[in-house]
């Protein structure tokens, strides 16, 4: 008996067998591969080939059939494809989580990807006052906009949510003392964690009232000459339920006013419209923050507000100032690409009730179940056919998140496919999750209860022949 793959003595080519990189490099075949993709790429790609047709040589299992110039013209190419592919790939959001950090949070509208593709191959007034010809602030092109989505007086831009709590804190509190509730120290993703980025910012966390309950005395016996801050974060990612008392907004900055310190607000993901107007949970504001007279307010545009990766900071025009005159500022600044697309994506907030079409993330967010539920009755007879005997699909109600620490407690009703394996069958459902993972365009599910789900909520219409066809190629 032979091994598996180990062919018979006089089938299995020899090393000598194998034509030499030279020669290979000189035939026809290789003529063309190299017009397309350069000499060094195509002799790498060859060598590795060659050398892996020698170890086979070696272990007596390399079959004659791979040795004409052709076939190992062929084999070369599909290395070099191999090295080509971006590392960066699309892939379907099948996990029921639409703002998924891992995956990219928000998607972007064909607005936004215009404006970007410009500012990527023209030179633009960046950081030039066209009016005056003079140097200008590249703060200037979202903040017009920012302060009339949110009644706030300035704004400014860096490069995600933490870097504007960073920057907050740095810039207004630098060895001096911020007070905030124990019920919101929060930590966001295993890597923001409140306490860790004031440490950072040099400034000292007084910590206040307890885990359930914290009252306005609280606050007003830590206030002291070294108070920098009262600071609200908003619990994002968790809720606390039963014996609970907060402090809100309105009483904090009574308080503060009282004693001349500012008011910062970490809201998280935040929102610039009322969310409750599409019958999606309520998430606060950043307009109310504002209006109940916060003075610094911090939030994510790649959250719920659906564009690309930055934070914003909005509020009182000489606390701005303050942090804009940083040079933690310079170093958390923003690309021309963020704020082409963050410009384009605020400009659609002018029109709110059109955000549900214009806005992916507003989109999907409101599908109608009834949507997903046909999906799933169309796609379940392909599954099935793909994945023969061993496996069992149903498709079946279940439940999105937003996602990215928004409203942690609410889901949304969606629709999808469930798939088990069938039982002894030897089936493993980790190995079919692999399997779609490594489908040309991944696709990411979610595996739980012994049971892989496949949420159709962000498998949009548009990409639903895409995914059909790829689940043909499905070899579980
Ligand atoms: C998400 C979040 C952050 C971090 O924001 P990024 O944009 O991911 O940097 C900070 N604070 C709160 C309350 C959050 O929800």
């Amino acid at each position: 008996m032979s091994a598996p793959g180990m062919l018979d003595e006089r089938e299995s080519g020899r090393p000598s067998d194998i034509a030499s990189v030279d020669r290979l490099l000189s035939a026809p075949a290789f003529a063309a591969l190299i017009e397309r993709h350069g000499r060094t790429p195509v002799t790498v790609a060859l060598r590795e080939h060659l050398t892996s047709l020698r170890h086979a040589a070696l272990a007596g299992s390399l079959a004659r059939s791979s040795l004409p110039e052709a076939v190992i013209a062929a084999a070369v190419e599909a290395r070099l494809a191999e090295t080509a592919r971006a590392a960066l790939r699309p892939v379907f959001n099948l996990t029921g989580t639409v703002l998924h950090t891992n995956l990219g949070r928000a998607l972007l509208p064909e607005e936004a990807v215009r404006a970007v593709a410009q500012a990527l191959t023209a030179p633009v007034n960046l950081e030039f006052d066209l009016d005056s010809g003079e140097r200008g602030e590249r703060d200037t092109i979202v903040e017009g906009l920012l302060c009339e989505l949110t009644g706030a007086q300035a704004a400014t831009v860096v490069n995600n949510n933490a870097a504007g709590v960073l920057l907050m804190l740095g810039a207004l509190a630098a060895r001096r003392e911020v007070i905030v509730s124990r019920g919101e120290l929060i930590e966001i993703g295993g890597s923001f964690r409140l306490p860790d980025i004031m440490r950072r910012a040099g400034a000292k966390l007084i910590e206040v009232g307890t885990t359930n309950r914290t009252h306005g005395y609280d606050y007003a016996q830590a206030l002291s000459a070294r108070t920098a801050l009262l600071m609200k974060v908003h619990t994002s990612n968790y809720a606390i339920s039963g014996f609970t008392s907060a402090v809100a907004l309105p009483e904090l900055v009574e308080l503060g006013r009282g004693h001349g310190v500012p008011v910062a607000v970490d809201l998280g993901s935040g929102s610039l419209v009322d969310l409750t107007r599409w019958q999606l949970p309520a998430e606060p504001t950043v307009r109310d923050a504002v209006a109940a007279g916060a003075d610094l307010v911090a939030f994510s545009a790649d959250k719920l507000l659906g564009g690309p990766q930055a934070g914003l900071l909005v509020g009182r025009g000489d606390l701005i100032k303050r942090l804009r005159l940083d040079p933690l500022k310079r170093a958390l600044r923003v690309s021309k690409l963020t704020l082409a697309a963050l410009e384009a994506v605020l400009a659609l907030y002018r029109a709110p009730e059109l955000l549900p079409a214009r806005l992916p993330t507003l989109r999907l967010l409101t599908r109608p179940p009834l949507e997903m539920r046909s999906q799933a009755a169309r796609l379940r007879p392909l599954l099935e056919r793909a994945l023969g005997e061993a496996y069992e699909v149903t498709d079946t109600p279940m439940r999105s998140q937003i996602g990215s620490g928004a409203l942690p407690v609410d889901e949304l009703p969606s629709h999808g496919l469930a798939i088990r394996a069938a039982r002894r069958t030897g089936a493993s459902l980790e190995r079919l999750e692999a399997a779609l993972r490594a489908l040309p365009r991944p696709v990411i599910g979610r595996l739980a209860e012994k049971t892989l789900w496949l949420d159709l909520r962000c498998l949009e219409a548009g990409d639903e022949a895409a995914f059909a066809a790829q689940i043909a190629m499905l070899n579980p």
